[in-house]
């Protein structure tokens, strides 16, 4: 019946009272065990729960928190990247980073990936499969343990597809949320997509107040449709509108990722085009949506060959969008010595065990 049991991780405050209803235990039992659970406390550690509730727990549902397989710490500015195992040997990143306004985690959301775009090093392998709630939740639960820290926010900028694993995401961003728990407020909680539009308009519905981010890298189909795949499913334009319908539904501004890879996207005239695809998609008479591009300088990835944009290039990419009424920030780099940008220590970690 081993398969049958339910991850602990996994059960909403609500579901723990009736899984605990069901083995002959009081319902405020789940008061006294959800808020424990989710300080990376297995049931066999609380020493205010009897033995025999933890054993007739132990017979219905599991606990497993991701273990610390390798920890880099940044010596320049003490960002931490875990590889976290999972309970069947898969391997997932996560990275804890440190800003004036709180800590943040970057956590993964599937190991690999499917998306196949060509700058990243998550999926080069392909997709293995989904991440469960309990394993996204886990990676914060299990950082928050290990460091001591208090996570103020997440960022689900990872390993993996997060719309492409909806419903796991969508249950996970409630519990991470939920009173008792980890208890982070959805406005500290960013998600960011390569532009899956029906899982866009999906996520729309819920109106959840998160930050919605759009990897973008390209303004135009033809640049696009080389770097990213899923641009061929959903070009530019479908992706845009499905941006603004987002807007419309959720109140909530969108803000755009922009790679940029010497010599692909990183040209002035690219730009330009930016910026007014942008403005004539979001900015229209009834509607107009603030825009906010972060620009990346690409991380290179031994396999992809991809080259990261000159200082000069990237500058003067930033000015044209904001000549064009657009704000652009260039994203600092956290953890450059330690790889932090995400796949590269899982992609090491599968190299060295093959
Ligand atoms: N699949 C989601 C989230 C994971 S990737 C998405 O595509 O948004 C998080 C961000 O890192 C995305 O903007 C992605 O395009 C970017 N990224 C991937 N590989 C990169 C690299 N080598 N250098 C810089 N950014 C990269």
């Amino acid at each position: 019946m081993e398969n049958t049991k339910k991850e602990l991780l996994s059960l909403t405050k609500e579901e723990l009272e009736e899984l605990l209803l069901s083995i002959g235990e009081p319902r405020y039992r789940a008061g006294q065990i959800f808020p424990q659970l989710h300080k990376g406390l297995s049931p066999e550690e609380m020493t205010n729960i009897g033995k025999t509730t933890r054993a007739k727990l132990a017979e219905v549902a599991t606990y497993y928190l991701p273990r610390v397989k390798r920890k880099l710490v940044s010596a320049i500015d003490g960002t931490v990247k875990y590889l976290f195992e999972l309970s069947d040997g898969h391997a997932v990143e996560s990275v804890v980073m440190h800003y004036d306004h709180g800590t943040t985690i970057c956590i993964s959301s599937q190991v690999g990936c499917a998306m196949g775009c060509k700058f990243c090093a998550s999926t080069i392998g392909g997709k293995v499969r989904n991440l469960t709630p309990a394993e996204l939740l886990g990676q914060v639960i299990a950082a928050a343990k290990d460091s001591g820290e208090r996570i103020d926010g997440i960022v689900m900028m990872g390993i993996g597809e997060p719309l492409d694993n909806f419903d796991n995401v969508l249950r996970f961003l409630t519990l991470v949320n939920a009173e008792g728990g980890v208890n982070i407020g959805y406005r500290h909680i960013s998600l960011s997509t390569c532009g899956l539009v029906p899982q866009i308009d999906k996520l729309a519905t819920y109106k959840l107040p998160i930050t919605l981010s759009i990897s973008l890298h390209a303004a135009d189909d033809e640049t696009r449709d080389t770097i990213m795949p899923v641009n061929r499913a959903y070009p530019v334009a479908e992706l845009l509108s499905a941006c603004l319908r987002y807007y419309k539904t959720t109140g909530r501004r969108i803000s755009f990722e922009y790679t940029l890879i010497a010599g692909k996207n990183d040209s002035r005239e690219q730009a330009a085009k930016l910026a007014l695809v942008l403005n004539r998609a979001l900015r229209t008479r009834t509607e107009t949506m603030p825009i906010h591009v972060n620009l990346i300088p690409v991380n290179e990835v031994e396999e992809t060959g991809f080259k990261r944009a000159g200082a000069q290039a990237i500058k003067q990419f930033a000015a044209t969008l904001e000549k064009n009424g657009i704000r652009a920030t260039v994203r600092r780099r956290l953890g450059s010595d330690i790889n932090a940008s995400c796949g590269q220590l899982r992609r090491e970690d599968l190299k060295q065990n093959s």
